[in-house]
């Protein structure tokens, strides 16, 4: 079973593809995002400390989420593979989790990065409704939910996150193009690094994902 990491802008549908990729491949699906979003749901101390970070777009900690992850790939269900979604988000965390997976004879099979223009990043954060239940995803204009406000998946309530905004948008895109950007670099060189397309319907993009991810052609 695999070690995925999926890489791309914000808005680039990395949370939505990763968790169809996850249930695919039958791996758990592990968001930095979500846990630190749990942290701060929870009032934790690292949620506390995460939140001013992440209300302005930047990046929280290497130390931070480097241990926050680790823990959750040293639970049971992630001990064989996993879909890393918004983590590695550095090279310092790409090399943590690097040394991580070596230890139980692993290692990050294959980077798959999402490729979506800028102006179609804003549109999507712009519109952008998530379920506070089970994490889906949806967008006013392109993927309504059926009853505004619902979740079609499980019923739960739809929220916009707080750093959706044009400012704070900006900001992640910038934070995205200078320390994340390197990292395309980092798994081009272990020859892991493999582009998809990810504009268009989300079961062309899915598709496209899965190819890449098994190794076959799209
Ligand atoms: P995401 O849900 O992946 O868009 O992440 C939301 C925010 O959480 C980011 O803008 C960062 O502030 C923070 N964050 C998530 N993952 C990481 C990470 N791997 N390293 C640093 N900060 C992160």
């Amino acid at each position: 079973m695999p070690y995925l990491v999926l890489l791309g802008a914000p808005g680039s549908g990395k949370g939505t593809q990763a968790s169809v990729l996850a249930k695919a491949l039958g791996v758990p699906h592990v968001a930095s995002g979500d846990l630190l979003r749990a942290h701060v749901a929870q009032q934790t101390e690292l949620g506390r400390m995460a939140h001013q970070y992440m209300t302005r777009g930047e990046l929280v900690p290497d130390d931070v989420t480097i241990a926050m992850v680790m823990e959750r790939l040293d639970q049971p269900d992630a001990r064989q593979g996993a879909v890393l979604d918004g983590f590695p988000r550095t090279v310092a965390q790409a090399e943590a989790l690097d040394a991580r997976l070596a230890e139980r004879g692993a290692g990050v099979d294959r980077a798959l990065l999402l490729v979506v223009p800028d102006d179609e990043l804003v549109r999507r954060l712009a519109g952008r409704w998530l379920c506070r239940q089970c994490g889906a995803s949806y967008h006013e204009v392109s993927n309504p939910p059926r009853q505004p406000g619902r979740c079609d998946r499980c019923g739960g309530p739809l929220f916009q996150r707080d750093d959706d905004t044009p400012t704070v948008v900006r900001k992640r895109l910038a934070v995205f193009r200078e320390q994340t950007l390197p990292l395309l670099d980092y798994y081009r060189r272990q020859g892991k690094l493999v582009e998809v397309d990810g504009v268009g319907e989300i079961a062309q993009v899915r598709e496209a994902l899965l190819a890449a991810a098994l190794g076959t052609p799209a």
